[in-house]
């Protein structure tokens, strides 16, 4: 079997699908993107085009190499992106040319089912008690919100205050009934997240994400020393060789790498093995696309360490199209009190609607994130 050919459909809200072709006819999918930067990844998957047309598709591990290694330069959000939506797409036509699931091709069920959680409150939280309510009744437990708004490197006693009672009324309202981390999404600088954290101890969230930005991991180790509150970060660490720096340094609880942008399912496999040697639990980052949940429930089942899986239904970037929107069997990705059970279909195990890929691609967006400013003018983090 040889790969014929790649194409590419940027989508709403803001995703983009590949399409892997081969001479006898099987086709797998991908998703290769970077939030903000579809295009950049779509160029990037059809760039590295050349190592891929007339290969066969069932060496993965050779392909991956060779994309990773084979063009000198390497890492990052873009390449690591383009191969891991490469990747899932090998993975895809191996199950369906074997008859089976990822997860039976990667040793099998290690779990039954597997917790996620839902996205609450938005941007910037708000409505967060009616949006808990309304998805208590879907059967959703466990919940994440964004910790705060901008955050000055140092800000002042108002901010720190609003952000407690927004986190203090889910604790008065709900008791222990629920659940529910904090995503400081790389807001907060490392003075105001020493404050912060001490503040939200009382209520015990479930995690605090991205307490401090990737770039400064060295605080990760001095923040965890200060708190009992598990940490977690990952979803822009792209690689083996950034995640073991943070799992050598210590400090992160809960490793979050992305199916799409940590090249893909065979590396996040090896990225979830680190995690569980080092005693650190998984909870890969997938406020993505149905193709970048299914690569990552294939690794939650076959991962010890998996605790929680991120899922984009109902979320606030989901403008245009929803997570199931270009799927067939939406059924088999059903949130039953909770938690997703196996796909049992072969490969992904996501059966993709072209004619309506297709349609829709006509008109994608390009979706770019918010660009915020402090009071004084000065950009924020996002
Ligand atoms: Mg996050």
């Amino acid at each position: 079997m040889k790969i014929t050919r790649l194409t590419t459909y940027r989508l709403p809200p803001r995703w983009l699908f590949l399409k892997v072709e081969t001479d006898e006819g099987v086709i797998g999918w991908g998703e290769p993107v970077v939030e903000g930067h579809a295009r950049s990844v779509e160029t990037a998957v059809h760039e590295m085009s050349h190592y891929l047309i007339g290969q066969d598709p069932s060496r993965i591990n050779d392909l991956w190499q060779t994309l990773y290694r084979g063009g000198f330069y390497r890492g990052g959000a873009t390449i690591m992106s383009a191969i891991a939506g490469i990747d899932q797409a090998l993975w895809d036509i191996k199950g369906k040319v074997l008859g089976v699931p990822v997860y039976q091709l990667l040793g099998g069920l290690v779990r039954d089912q597997i917790k996620t959680y839902s996205w609450v409150g938005g941007d910037r939280p708000a409505d967060i008690i009616e949006g808990i309510n309304k998805l208590r009744k879907a059967g959703f437990d466990t919940f994440k919100l964004n910790g705060c708004e901008e955050m000055g490197i140092l800000d002042n006693t108002r901010k720190v205050d609003a952000t407690v009672a927004v986190v203090a009324s889910i604790r008065e309202t709900f008791g222990t009934a629920i659940d529910f981390g904090l995503d400081f999404h790389g807001r907060v600088s490392a003075p105001m997240a020493k404050i912060l954290i001490k503040e939200l101890e009382p209520y015990r969230p479930l995690f605090i994400e991205e307490p401090v930005l990737a770039e400064q991991a060295e605080y990760y180790p001095k923040l965890a020393a200060q708190t009992p509150i598990p940490l977690a970060a990952g979803e822009r660490m792209y690689s083996r060789f950034e995640f073991k720096h943070i799992l050598e340094a210590g400090g992160i609880a809960i490793l979050q790498p992305d199916l799409s942008h940590a090249g893909g399912i065979t590396e996040c496999y090896k990225i979830a093995a680190m995690a569980e040697a080092y005693d650190v639990s998984l909870a890969p980052h997938c406020p993505l696309g149905p193709i970048a949940l299914a690569s990552c429930l294939h690794i939650d089942f076959v991962s010890r360490n998996a605790v929680l899986q991120e899922q984009s239904m109902g979320i606030h970037y989901n403008k245009g199209a929803e997570l199931l929107d270009y799927v067939k069997n939406k059924d088999d990705f059903r949130v039953v009190e909770g938690y997703f059970s196996p796909l049992t279909k072969p490969g992904l195990g996501v059966e993709i609607d072209e004619e309506i890929v297709k349609e829709k691609s006509k008109l994608a967006p390009d979706w770019t994130n918010p660009l915020w400013r402090y009071y004084d003018g000065a950009v924020a983090e996002w």
